[in-house]
């Protein structure tokens, strides 16, 4: 999934659950802003899912943020909402066909997988059909629960 999809499941889990919509996107998006800036920018990977897809990633950033969100606002929501849109990311990379994440990372360092120069967007490979689908259908899904929950509080303000 690219970023679209990774913004979307936050947006619309946020709808649901007792979280902070700008902190749950933004950990949305960090495992490829870090991965995707190591190997397309600094050339420091081999593949677009290290180290940041990584378990070990989630647990000890989910546990640094929850730390600092006890710190300055007294309550662990902070990693609660980093866990969820970081877990999001990391099950929407599940899907196929390139639905495999660096589970024992670093006791396994995946040599054996070796990232395209350019993504499948930018001409760098076929077209993932099933992962662009389903990413479609959540950004479709997110937009109308948005669209709908605004309709709604709108009504309510003129009734
Ligand atoms: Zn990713």
């Amino acid at each position: 999934m690219i970023f679209p999809g990774h913004v979307a499941a936050p947006v619309l889990a946020s709808r649901y659950l007792d979280i902070d919509r700008r902190l749950a996107v933004l950990a949305g998006v960090m495992p490829d802003l870090i991965d995707k800036a190591a190997f397309y920018v600094l050339h420091a990977s081999h593949w677009t899912r290290l180290p940041a897809h990584s378990p070990l990633f989630f647990v000890a950033t989910s546990l640094a943020v929850a730390l600092a969100g006890r710190l300055l606002r007294r309550d662990w929501r902070w990693g609660l909402t980093w866990a969820v849109g970081y877990a999001l990311h990391l099950l929407c990379d599940l899907i196929p066909p390139d639905g495999i994440l660096p589970w024992a990372w670093p006791w396994h360092a995946y040599g054996e997988i070796v990232s395209r120069g350019r993504p499948w967007f930018l001409g760098g490979g076929p077209v993932p059909w099933l992962s662009v689908s389903i990413e479609a259908a959540l950004v479709a899904a997110a937009l109308l629960v948005e669209l709908l929950h605004r309709r709604r509080a709108r009504l309510a303000v003129d009734s």
